[in-house]
Formats: structure tokens, sequence, C-alpha cells
């Protein structure tokens, strides 16, 4: 190699030495910048007057999303709710309990249900009986999807869609009556006016010949044995049972304590159950919109018809939320913006980013327009 390319070559490489210095320069700069926030995570939650004040402001950039979302109406029962309504508990591990808007109204379950289902199996079945009928991956599918589970698997994807929380309850059923679920719902929950909604059964009874067919398809592979109406009884009356915004917040705060009420130091669940629970709920809480929700939130979440959403940011709060009008995955559309805000605002996100804004929002705006336009 002549003398002038080895000349070339060290320019080159001292220009990316120089380039690669300026880059730690600058990341040594970001990251004094960014350790004033992660050191000052929890201030907001103790502050509770600020908390409420941004809380406030987020429930009506919420609100203006209702018009958007509709009301859940397969269940001939819940398309009586007033699509309007919005509230909010969030109830910090340390702070005062923060409750908006129709935190105290009653509403089903639905699938928030899932989660306890979940819990209880593992605590009643242990985890090797749970996975050997349940996988632990999203679906990318639809709630009530059977499409997946009869071409090209041998069980349900996860415990929170229909067909797994069906094979859960095929589980559940010989060790637990409803009224044990009930009552260890109510203690969860620490909401003894917790009861079963009969309108909102009978409705969903009458009208769920998809989660029948979800469940005869289980008994076809074998993964249920138990008595397909049974099953499917036992799975409409926990969807069922008449809940608050606070309620959930009571129970997603023992979620975010590992198991254990924060007050009395009693555990409800063991904190392997507790840490799998809300890891299931970060990757499938929220349907074939878990993915797209965990970038913009990032708190575990997962939602049901009836307009609940039960969130745990971890080792923080629990956070009950209740719009009864509802995206096109499913998920109720106020509540998702009103996370979303208090998410990055309160900074419960687990992958908290000082520098996520709006613009960044704006942004990604744009892109979902291109993609919609086929232009990308
Ligand atoms: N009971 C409802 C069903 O099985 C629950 C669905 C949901 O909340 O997503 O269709």
């Amino acid at each position: 190699m002549s003398d002038s390319n080895n000349k070339d070559l060290r320019e080159v490489h001292q220009d990316i030495n120089d380039k690669a210095e300026g880059i730690h320069d600058k990341l040594k700069e970001r990251a004094t910048m960014h350790l004033e926030p992660v050191i000052d995570m929890h201030y907001q939650l103790r502050e509770t007057a600020k908390a409420k004040e941004i809380i406030e402001k987020a429930m009506n950039l919420a609100r203006e999303e209702i018009p958007k979302g509709h009301v859940a109406t397969y269940i001939p029962e819940l398309g009586k709710e007033d699509p309007h309504q919005l509230g909010i508990c969030l109830y910090p591990l340390k702070g005062d309990k923060i409750c908006l808007g129709d935190y105290n109204t009653r509403f089903t379950m639905q699938s928030v249900s899932k989660v306890l289902m979940l819990i209880v199996a593992l605590e009643v079945c242990g985890l090797k009986n749970v996975f050997r009928k349940v996988g632990m991956e999203p679906s990318g599918e639809a709630f009530d999807s059977l499409v997946e589970l009869d071409v090209s698997n041998s069980k349900p994807y996860n415990p929170l869609i229909n067909s797994g929380a069906l094979a859960v309850c095929g589980l559940l059923l010989p060790e637990v009556s409803f009224q044990d679920m009930l009552r260890y719902t109510r203690n969860v929950c620490s909401d003894a006016g917790i009861e079963l909604n009969e309108d909102v059964f009978d409705s969903e009874m009458k009208t769920c010949s998809r989660n029948r067919s979800i469940a005869y398809l289980l008994q076809s592979k074998g993964i249920i044995t138990t008595d397909v109406e049974d099953t499917l009884r036992f799975y409409t009356k926990m969807c069922s049972m008449n809940v608050t915004a606070e309620s959930l917040a009571n129970l997603g705060k023992k979620l975010a304590n590992d198991g254990v009420c924060s007050l009395d130091g009693k555990r409800y669940m063991s904190s392997r159950t507790a840490r799998i629970a809300k890891t299931l709920m970060l990757t499938c809480g929220m349907y074939d919109g878990s993915g797209a929700f965990a970038i913009k939130v990032g708190i575990p979440t997962k939602s049901g018809v009836g307009g609940g959403l039960l969130s745990v940011s971890d080792k923080r709060a629990g956070i009950g939320v209740f719009g009864p009008a509802l995206d096109a995955q499913g998920n109720s559309i106020a509540g998702c913006k009103l996370l979303r805000e208090i998410s990055n605002e309160l900074r419960l996100n687990l992958f908290y980013d000082p520098e996520w804004n709006s613009d960044q929002d704006a942004e990604e705006n744009v892109l979902t327009a291109m993609k919609a336009a086929s232009v990308m």
C-alpha cells in the first residue's frame, strides 16, 4: 500500500474517532440531563394535589375521544351503557388515592376478569398445568378469534384472550366454584359490593355463539375436558361481575406490590403469580392493540368490553379506569387516551423517556396516515 493510501486511511480513522468522541460527549451531556427526572420518579405521585390536577387535564383531553368510540352491542345489555361516562382511580403505594369522574359507577368486568382467572389458576392448579393448556405469546388476533387456534395451533396463544381464558376455566372448574371466585374477587379488589350482574350474564349467555364455538373447539382438541356448557357459564359469570374503577385500582395496587396489600401486609397471591400476570398484561392485555399500547403507554393493562381498564404501574400504583365507548380493538377509547396522557405526565411508563413528547405523537400520526394512504 502506498504512503498516500496509508495517509488517507489514517485520516479516515481520525475522522471516525473524532465523530465517536463527539457522540460520547453528546451522550454524556444527555445522561446528566436525564439524571434529575429519573431520581425524581416518585415525586409526582406523592404530590397528590399536583397529580390530581394532571389527571383532571388528561380527563378533559380523553373526553374528546369519546365520540370516536362505540359501546359494545354484541352483548345487547352492554349496548344500554351511556358512552359518555369516564372515571379513574389511581391508588399509589405511597400517597393518597385519587378518584375522579365516574370512578364509583358499577360496570361489568368482562375480560379484566381473565387476569383473576389466571391468578387463581396459577395459585390453585400450578404453573405447569396452566401453561400445558395455554401459551404465553401475543396472538395478534381479535379477542374472540378462533381461526389460529383451529388452523395452526394445538393450544390457545395466551390466557388473556377468550380461547385461553376458556381453557383456564376448564382447569378451574373442578377446583373452585363461582362463589369461591366471587369471594376472592371481593377480597382482592377490597370491594364487598361486587355482585354478579344477572342481566348482563343472561344477555351474554343468549348471544355467545362465538364463545360456544371456541369452547367446543377446545373440547375437540382435548384442551378442556369439563362440560362445555358449565365451562361457558363459569366464564360468562366471571365476565359479568360488577366492579368499579376504584375496585380495579385496589386490585392493581396489590399486583404492583407483588401480591401484597401495602396497608395490612396480607398476601393475596405469590409474587411469581403477580409477575406472570403483569408480564402477560403488558404483552397481551390489549388484544391486537397490545404492541402499540405498550409503546405509547408502557403500563401493563388489561381491558374489558364493559369499558374497564386495569393498569399496574409496578411498585408505584394501581389504576382503574372506566369508559364504555370502545375503539376498533374493543378497548376503552377515552380510557386509553387518559392512560397515555398520565403515563407521560406522571412518568409511569415502564421505559420512561423524558424526551418522549407530543411532537413524537404528531410524527407518528403522519406515519399512520402515510401507511393508510399506502405512501409507505
Ligand atoms: N365476555 C366478553 C366475551 O367473551 C368479554 C370480552 C372482552 O371483554 O374483551 O366476549
